[in-house]
């Protein structure tokens, strides 16, 4: 039977800024999206009856219809008329409601994992696909450095960073949903210049020039519901991050190292308290 292994990676944002609420209840964002190499393993097998099925290693969670990974399986199959069946394993290594994007990746490694299992050739179908899933999804199957609009689907290539990431993940759940319930527009005094960070980026400018762009406005929701997290930020700096920022809708916090010595040395400070703190490095390809 054949069988496919894919690495599905998450990704961090570089700046995120929340233009408005649409009428259909989404927000129309500007954000900076940046893959990082720290990844999900998925093993799409081919099965002989015609069901999907997930198994994660995480006893928690879903291995039904609301796991992205088998909406994903469900959709791709409809779009193509394929009755087999397949059965998913999921190694997930990203932190689950981090703020990374991490079912999401999976959906999209899913997606592009059985184009390749079953030769469908639909490269070109995949995003419009990904969308149906989740506005992430899309980005997750590119990767590499985007500037994503509109509800966060809508992507053009960036230059990306070339750097080290200690992600640190206090052990806090966020909904990305309530977070931006909650958000108030009125309340925001800080934005990032998103077109300017572009600019930053496609030149590569050094990180002084880019961090002043580093602003995520969903701090305003998650920070204030979890100092703790300012904490975190400030520690990253006073272990000489060069940038610190909350990843999406948080809780994870991420400082950005130039230099490997001293992301390790904040690492094993971190980790002494978070043990969800992770050393890794961006992958700076872009996918388009
Ligand atoms: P985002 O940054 O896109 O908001 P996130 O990293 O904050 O995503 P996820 O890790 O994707 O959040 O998890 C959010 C919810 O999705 C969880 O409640 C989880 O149960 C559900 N979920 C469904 N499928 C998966 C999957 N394959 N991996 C992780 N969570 C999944």
């Amino acid at each position: 039977m054949k069988k496919i292994r894919i690495k599905a990676y998450a990704k961090i944002n570089l700046a995120i800024d929340v233009l408005g609420k649409r009428k259909d209840g989404y927000h129309d964002v500007r954000m900076i999206m940046q893959e990082i190499d720290l990844y999900d393993e998925v093993v799409i097998q081919e099965t002989l009856d015609s069901n999907i099925k997930i198994h994660t290693n995480l006893e928690y969670l879903p291995e039904n219809r609301e796991n992205l990974a088998y909406k994903a399986a469900e959709i791709f199959m409809q779009a193509f008329g394929i009755k087999k069946g397949v059965e998913i394993d999921i190694q997930k290594n990203i932190p689950v409601s981090a703020g990374l994007a991490g079912g999401s990746t999976d959906a999209a490694a899913v997606l592009k994992g059985l184009n390749l299992l079953w030769k469908t050739k639909a490269e070109n179908q995949l995003m419009a696909l990904g969308k149906k899933i989740g506005a992430d999804v899309p980005f997750c199957i590119n990767g590499g450095c985007a500037l994503a609009e509109g509800i966060g689907d809508q992507l053009k290539p960036v230059t990306g960073l070339d750097c080290f990431i200690l992600l640190c993940k206090p052990n806090i759940r966020v909904s990305t949903a309530e977070v931006y319930q909650k958000l108030q527009l009125s309340d925001i005094i800080n934005r990032p210049n998103i077109d300017e960070m572009v600019e930053h980026l496609n030149q590569k400018a050094s990180i002084e020039e880019i961090r002043e762009n580093m602003v995520n406005v969903l701090e305003t929701v998650t920070m204030k519901e979890y100092p703790i997290l300012y904490n975190i930020k400030k520690k990253l700096l006073e272990c000489r991050g060069e940038a610190s920022l909350m990843s999406g809708s948080g809780p994870t916090v991420f400082g950005v190292f130039k230099d490997y010595d001293r992301g390790k040395s904040a690492y094993v400070n971190l980790k002494k308290t978070y043990n969800e703190t992770y050393l890794v490095k961006t992958n700076p390809k872009n996918g388009f």
